[in-house]
């Protein structure tokens, strides 16, 4: 075969081979970079500016981290969410600790050991709990269950918020387990792939959602909620965030040019399409719920943020594939997972409920 003379011209062969266009819902990354952080990168890009976070947008993007969260808090910029949370927690162990989580975390099933590998052997300690959420009961078994030497001492509880099965904690949930962690000299991370979600669903300023409840450290996904790349590491107990920074650097993850990381973020916060990206991608699993729900398709979880999980016969599945819907059925307990981002649009969520409607009305 004669190779392809441009990428663009091989592109295009790709496209007219595909059965159908592909429409993405497999999740909240498949989605571009949105205009508002998109517009401050390009801001950013008119004048040179120093290195290694000493530039005018780090400062600018932390000062606003700060008033968000209205608290003094330190902050650091990564490339992805596995970075973030595998050094957050590096940060909060000894190598002989260990990190309670849920069962099907991210940290736990998707980031291939690392917060293992940074901590150099803190051991995830695995626990259940009805709707991907770690109870205080959970934490107290795990905690209590052996207090001799060859135990690795837990020290850690990590919840996410939004859940991995699209679900929330609750202000009092949380402070159940901010009590718990308490009581057994626990701290608490917080996983924030999807935090935006979570405050605009529950109608909850950051604060609310984290200090105020005992969480020590948040990483904050930017890229699920609209830039291009880049999460924020938030330490609300800065004695926690000594050497951070060289934490980073060793891991490859202190950005030379991090003002490009920041001044999306900027955008985001300054705009408020934070909160508005995140209540726009509710809104539309909402809708994909109630349009599901008219054809007697049932949701495995309560779909209470971006996330929505169905049901749904493996054929059927593949004739929503042939049709271009792409989606994950190996996340959490498994099922057709859709998640909606900023720029999911009523017409895709409409044709989506459409398309169910007709691969379920074809007989096996
Ligand atoms: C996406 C996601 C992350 C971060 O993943 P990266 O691909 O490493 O950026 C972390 N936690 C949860 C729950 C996620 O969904």
């Amino acid at each position: 075969m004669a190779p392809s003379t441009s990428p663009t011209g091989s592109l295009e062969v790709l496209a007219q081979s595909l059965p159908t266009q592909p429409r993405f819902l497999a999740s909240d990354n498949t989605s571009g970079i949105c205009p508002e952080a998109l517009e401050y990168m390009l801001i950013a890009n008119r004048e040179d500016d120093l290195a290694y976070g000493n530039d005018a947008w780090t400062e600018r993007a932390t000062n606003q981290f700060r008033e968000l969260f209205e608290t003094d808090c330190d902050v650091f910029f990564v490339f992805n969410g596995t970075a973030a949370n595998s050094l957050a927690l590096a940060s909060l162990c000894q190598s002989y600790h260990s990190v309670i989580c849920h069962e099907l975390a991210h940290i736990e099933t998707d980031e291939c050991g690392g917060p293992e590998f940074f901590s150099n052997g803190s051991k995830l300690l695995n626990v259940s709990g009805p709707h991907g959420k770690v109870t205080p009961e959970s934490i107290e078994r795990m905690v209590t269950r052996r207090h001799d030497i060859h135990y690795p001492q837990p020290r850690v509880v990590s919840i996410t918020q939004a859940t991995e099965l699209g679900t929330l904690y609750s202000l009092d949930e949380l402070s159940a387990i901010q009590d718990t962690a308490r009581a057994h000299d626990l701290k608490i991370h917080m996983d924030g792939a999807r935090f935006a979600n979570a405050c605009a669903a529950l109608d909850v300023a950051p604060a609310e959602m984290t200090w105020k409840r005992g969480v020590d450290v948040l990483c904050f996904s930017g890229t699920k909620n609209g830039t291009a790349f880049g999460e924020a590491i938030l330490f609300f107990d800065r004695a926690l965030a000594r050497d951070f920074e060289y934490r980073c650097k060793q891991a490859g993850q202190l950005a030379s040019k991090m003002r490009f990381i920041a001044a999306p973020w900027l955008g985001l916060l300054e705009s408020g399409a934070w909160r508005t990206n995140a209540l726009h991608a509710n809104a539309m699993a909402k809708r994909l719920v109630e349009g599901v729900a008219r054809l007697g398709v049932n949701t495995m979880f309560p779909a209470e943020a971006n996330a929505v999980f169905l049901e749904l016969p493996v054929r059927a599945q593949q004739r929503l594939r042939d049709k271009g819907w792409t989606f994950y059925t190996f996340i959490g307990e498994g099922g057709v997972r859709f998640v909606c981002s900023w720029n999911t649009t009523v017409e895709l969520i409409d044709s989506l409920v459409d398309d169910i409607n007709s691969v379920l009305a074809v007989a096996d």
